[in-house]
């Protein structure tokens, strides 16, 4: 029914991104549809990588292009990380906030395709870095999650903007692309 009415990227603010996501058992037409439709709104977007709950669906799926192939992926987890490595960081549903967060420089994600198949991939630098963003996403937790206190002091603003947006279902007004990366 949500998908019918068109999925919109949601703004933080939004419960529905502090769900946590349902895992797929059975996956279906409507999923492999989500999936499109999520790739072509990262695509318009200018973003690297998108997931469910940043389109307003509660299901483990997320899709991912960071220049060298798009990955649709269902039931994503990561089951190995190795090294850390720091970048600055934006969101989709964060617009104008950059956050440097640390996470592991290679990471080892399980996942289905969208056929269900089982698949395993091996990620290292930004690659990596954008599927441990995106599976955070899955588990409700997001970019200002990962600011530190001066960090939060530099943003307040701007999120309580997003979060006033966030209410009267707008997409903000003053958007300013000043991270690199939109995930
Ligand atoms: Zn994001």
């Amino acid at each position: 029914m949500e998908e019918r009415a068109g999925l919109r990227i949601r703004l933080l603010g939004d419960p529905v991104l502090r769900k946590k996501s349902k895992q797929v058992s059975r996956i279906t037409a409507r999923h492999r549809d989500i999936l499109s439709k999520m790739s072509r709104m990262m695509y318009d977007s200018g973003g690297i990588g998108l997931a469910a709950p940043q389109v307003g669906v509660s299901e483990s799926m997320i899709v991912v292009d960071i220049g060298n192939g798009l990955y649709k992926l269902i039931n994503p987890r990561i089951v190995k990380r190795e090294g850390a490595k720091s970048r600055e960081e934006g969101c989709l549903s964060v617009p104008g906030v950059c956050i440097k967060v640390k996470r592991a420089n290679k990471v080892l994600v399980h996942a289905q395709d969208d056929e269900g198949k089982s698949i395993e991939i091996k990620a290292e630098d930004l690659l990596a870095c954008v599927f441990q963003h995106e599976i955070d996403h899955l588990k409700g937790k997001l970019i200002v999650d990962h600011a530190s206190f001066l960090d939060k002091i530099r943003i307040k603003k701007r999120v309580e903007e997003i979060k006033r947006q966030a209410r009267n279902e707008k997409l903000p007004e003053s958007e300013t692309k000043s991270c690199k990366l939109q995930l």
